[in-house]
């Protein structure tokens, strides 16, 4: 029953997407075929005319645009109840479009798709939505930027059994415990949220940001206008690497673009067949924002930190694959080894492929350091040269990105002190086009929006904050979800760091 309702949602939302791809086809072919019936009503004696008929006749004379004449004398031919299903599709393709719309906060931009359509001000159904979109922007109210929280995961667990197997031998199988969010976790969570008004907004939405006539960025709180009984909350998802390291642990092996061009997981069963799916965040939340609109404000979704020291996306498109540098890792020598077919160009195609499908999506890149490094104890220059390995080896596949996300949590300075202007790394950083800093402080919220600079602290919601919450030894994610009752019983217990 549930999955019934499921497929049937998903396939109206599929239906949605497709009025609104053909609303300007149909209109056009609409407004065809209703000339089509001014004329007829031009040569045939008319019954008498409804007053709907007439309101559409009126439209007409204003809106008909010339047409070639042997299309017309086409569409003469068409009975009148298909024109006036043709008329109908139309109105309720625009309903659609602007209900989404306004379903993820949007009203202006539902308000503008209504008054969109030829005649909206006749027609009853229309005027009702507008009132109806007016009164529910009206009801909105700021959220308080200053307590946005940011939570974030990692590449989610597919196969539990697997990635905490052997945790009494495995040091891996440790940190997988203690780092990681499994699938059923991650869903539990993004539900929980919801059920409590949380609404996902993109990091950019926190600010508004401005350039001076020297290309200089300034940087003051947004404006986010919620219902409210809504918080927002902002997203990110740390290393879509695939590193070798997660090989054989129940992690997907690869996004891909499926036939419909939507970023999909491909994942290796324990059988060796291969799979493609929903078995990460990108996908999963997809699909949940697909069936709840009203679950991220104006379609955000989230920012993904991208090393490049083992490719990106489970692509081996970092330099060093080719160049095979004497102190290569001994996992990449491997992975060579068996890979022969190894082509940098043709990984790196393919990856830019999925980078692209995936922003099409609505989700946003962030560098996450190309060597997954402690900014914070790093010297200027390995800082330096980490910076230009980015840029040459990840943002020519992802696209320049204004925003660094820190490994390790570690960060360029005290919260409390800020990036200073005598803040050498700070000021390298800025040089490189980074504006906005997201540290990991586990706190509700930190925010901090200077003029030149916002920065953010984040929240881990891994295994380590799910199981102590869980056994009550922490209570530090209580304001989203309950831990015990989103803990996978397949987790075992979690060792203290
Ligand atoms: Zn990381």
């Amino acid at each position: 029953m549930e999955r019934h309702q499921d497929t049937s949602r998903r396939t109206m939302n599929r239906r949605k997407q497709r009025y609104m791809q053909k609303r300007m086809i149909i209109t056009f072919f609409a407004l065809l075929l209703m000339t089509g019936a001014g004329v007829l009503a031009a040569v045939f004696a008319p019954k008498e005319d409804t007053k709907e008929q007439a309101a559409r006749k009126n439209t007409l004379e204003t809106s008909a645009k010339p047409v070639e004449k042997d299309t017309v004398k086409e569409q003469i031919k068409e009975p009148e109840s298909k024109q006036e299903e043709n008329s109908e599709n139309t109105q309720s393709a625009v309903l659609a479009e602007a209900d989404l719309l306004a379903a993820g906060y949007d009203y202006d931009k539902a308000i503008e798709t209504i008054k969109s359509c030829q005649g909206y001000e006749r027609n009853a159904e229309l005027t009702a939505r507008i009132s109806d979109y007016e009164a529910k922007k009206a009801a909105c109210v700021p959220v308080n930027i200053e307590e946005v929280t940011h939570v974030f995961y990692h590449s989610l667990v597919v196969d539990p059994e697997l990635c905490f197997a052997n945790q009494d031998t495995d040091p891996q199988a440790v940190g997988n415990n203690q780092w990681m969010t499994t699938i059923d976790e991650f869903n539990k969570i993004t539900q929980t949220m919801y059920d409590r008004g949380y609404v996902l907004v993109d990091l950019h939405d926190l600010v508004e940001e401005t350039k001076d006539e020297n290309g200089e960025v300034h940087i003051k709180p947004g404006t986010i206008m919620l219902p409210p009984d809504k918080k927002a909350f902002v997203l990110s998802i740390d290393d879509l690497s695939y590193y070798h390291s997660y090989d054989g642990y129940g992690y997907a092996s690869k996004m891909i673009v499926d036939e419909n061009g939507k970023p999909k997981c491909e994942y290796i069963q324990r059988d060796g067949s291969t799979v493609v799916g929903d078995y990460d965040v990108i996908p999963l939340m997809d699909k949940f924002l697909e069936e709840h609109p009203d679950a991220s404000y104006k379609g955000a979704k989230g920012t993904i930190a991208l090393t490049g020291y083992n490719g990106i996306l489970g692509y081996r498109t970092d330099i060093s694959y080719q160049t095979v540098p004497e102190d290569i890792d001994e996992d990449k020598r491997k992975w060579l080894e068996s890979h022969p077919e190894f082509d940098l160009e043709t990984e790196r195609a393919n990856a830019k492929k999925v980078a692209d499908a995936i922003k099409a999506d609505g989700w946003k890149f962030a560098s996450h350091t190309w060597g997954h490094m402690k900014v914070g104890d790093a010297s200027m220059e390995r800082l330096q040269t980490d910076t230009q390995k980015w840029k040459e080896n990840v943002e020519p596949l992802v696209g320049a990105t204004d925003t660094i996300i820190f490994a390790h949590g570690q960060d360029l300075a005290e919260w409390t002190t800020g990036y200073t202007p005598d803040n050498e790394k700070f000021n390298y950083l800025k040089q490189q086009g980074f504006n906005y800093f997201c540290n990991v402080d586990s706190k509700q919220y930190s925010v901090q929006i200077q003029d030149n600079y916002f920065r953010q602290g984040r929240r881990n919601l891994d295994g380590y904050r799910i199981y102590f919450n869980s056994i009550g030894e922490m209570d530090s994610v209580s304001d989203l979800f309950n831990a015990s009752e989103v803990i996978d019983p397949k987790r075992p217990p979690v060792p203290h760091l």
